[in-house]
């Protein structure tokens, strides 16, 4: 047993692994995989802690991926890009930038590795581009037995549906394929909306918008709006001062101050919520793809998503707003709602349906089991599908309901992994021991 305990960036999460390994390559992924097998202990490879389940934690050998970061090969012509499984995707945007190419669509923070990313289903907002495991082309993964595969749609092509959102279930992904784009602009138009306006023209803004996206202030009939769009240019970014001010001292700095006051003095928290509502004022700037899909967040907090049906996302709100009203929860931080489209990734959130996520926060260290509880309620009855990454309590009995191809992905884990040396208490509850 070493001495390292391992946190999730919320806190929500530790580990204490027997041992900790920095493989440098593919062979000393396949090498440790080997020893762990020998020693009959379980054995995972973890990104940058930024989930808040447990799906990362072992209790065997933890593979660090530190020494896994490089670019492996950028190919202007295929629009494609091969990268070590640990590297940031921040790392990965400047890489692109200097190539003047750029990932088609991102979630909201570029901090975590590219394969923990994809492994939980990782998305941003988008019309027409989901999740990052939908711009996956190619995964080389380390097996349980040690070999090494590579998987496409036409090189075993159920390994690759099932492991694309994998959560390191399949095996270790040691290097991913993505397919990028020329770089691009983004026009961003933010401006407070009336929740009941959005929920009324859900349907325009969607579909009138490359990313759409909203947050609504709970206690509160107010939202903030973001569209984003692709725009020829030219860039016109945010001033420096401007930049620090919104995105830096207001979303992090006062946000943090807000949230202890509010942690405090629970009561305050509708009388707070009209103000930070009220203070986010509309704003517009145009600047590089990546720089208006992703912010810094510094406020800790934990965090539970569910992708529902598109055309239940209204009702889903208005039915979320009225229990947290008639629950009496206090909830500062407001719900972030996003879409995108289907995907055929067999464990994704999206798969096989246009979708909407709603997803609730709760500032780290404030209570948050029985707000979670009512909204996961109200998303379990729609159908939701939980963030494999994010706060839920639903296990395979569920997920086999809503993922009509869970069964399929876990027959392709029986075949790989059949002594389950990749295994977690978390998986065995999402997909069986
Ligand atoms: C502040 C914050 C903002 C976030 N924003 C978004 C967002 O906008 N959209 C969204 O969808 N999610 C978001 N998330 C969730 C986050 O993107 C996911 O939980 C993601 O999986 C974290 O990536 P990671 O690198 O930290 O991986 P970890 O959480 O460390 O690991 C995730 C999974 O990947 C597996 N894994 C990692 N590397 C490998 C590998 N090489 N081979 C096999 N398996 C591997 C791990 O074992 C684990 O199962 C956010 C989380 C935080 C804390």
């Amino acid at each position: 047993m070493t001495n390292v305990v391992w946190r999730t960036w919320s806190g929500t999460q530790q580990a204490r692994p027997r041992r900790v390994v920095v493989p440098n390559g593919t062979a000393e992924v396949a090498a440790a995989v080997r020893a762990a097998a020998a020693a009959g202990e379980r054995v995972r490879m973890v990104g940058s802690g930024h989930s808040f389940t447990g799906v990362a934690v072992t209790d065997g050998t933890l593979l660090s991926p530190t020494s896994l970061a490089r670019v492996r090969s950028v190919d202007r012509a295929a629009g494609t890009v091969t990268v070590e499984a640990g590297l940031p995707l921040c790392d990965l945007n400047a890489v692109l930038d200097a190539h003047g190419l750029a990932l088609a669509n991102l979630g909201d923070i570029t901090v975590q590795t590219a394969a923990g990313a994809v492994q939980t289903g990782t998305h941003g907002t988008g019309r027409d581009v989901g999740g990052l495991a939908g711009q996956v082309v190619g995964l080389e993964l380390v097996l349980a037995d040690g070999s090494v595969a590579a998987c496409s749609a036409t090189e075993d092509p159920e390994l690759f549906a099932a492991a694309r959102v994998g959560m390191g279930a399949f095996g270790v992904v040691t290097a991913l394929t993505l397919a990028v784009v020329p770089a691009f602009l983004l026009h961003a138009r933010e401006e407070p909306m009336r929740l009941d306006d959005v929920l009324e023209r859900l349907p325009e803004l969607r579909a009138g918008n490359d990313h759409f996206e909203f947050y609504w202030f709970p206690h509160t009939g107010l939202t903030s709006t973001k569209r984003n769009n692709r725009v020829d240019g030219p860039a016109r970014p945010l001033t420096p001062f401007r930049a620090w001010l919104d995105d830096d001292f207001l979303s992090n700095t006062v946000f943090e101050r807000v949230n202890r006051v509010a942690r405090r003095l629970p009561a305050a928290v509708p009388a707070i919520n009209q103000v930070s509502a009220r203070a986010l004022s509309a704003r517009s700037y145009t600047d590089v793809s990546h720089r208006v899909f992703a912010t810094t967040r510094r406020v800790r907090f934990v965090e539970m998503e569910y992708a529902v049906p598109a055309e239940h996302a209204a009702d889903a709100l208005r039915e979320v707003r009225a229990r947290v009203d008639a629950g009496g929860h206090r909830v500062s931080f407001p719900l972030e709602v996003r879409f995108a489209p289907a995907d055929d990734v067999w464990l994704s959130t999206a798969h096989g349906r246009d979708t909407a996520y709603i997803a609730a926060h709760v500032y780290r260290g404030a209570p948050y089991g029985r707000y979670f509880a009512d909204l996961e309620s109200v998303f379990t009855a729609v159908g939701g599908r939980p963030h494999w990454g994010k706060v839920h309590t639903r296990d395979r009995a569920y997920l086999e309901r809503v993922y009509p191809r869970l069964a399929d992905a876990a027959a392709v884990r029986d075949r790989v992994d059949p002594e389950r040396r990749f295994a977690n208490a978390y998986l065995d509850r999402v997909l069986g021991p």
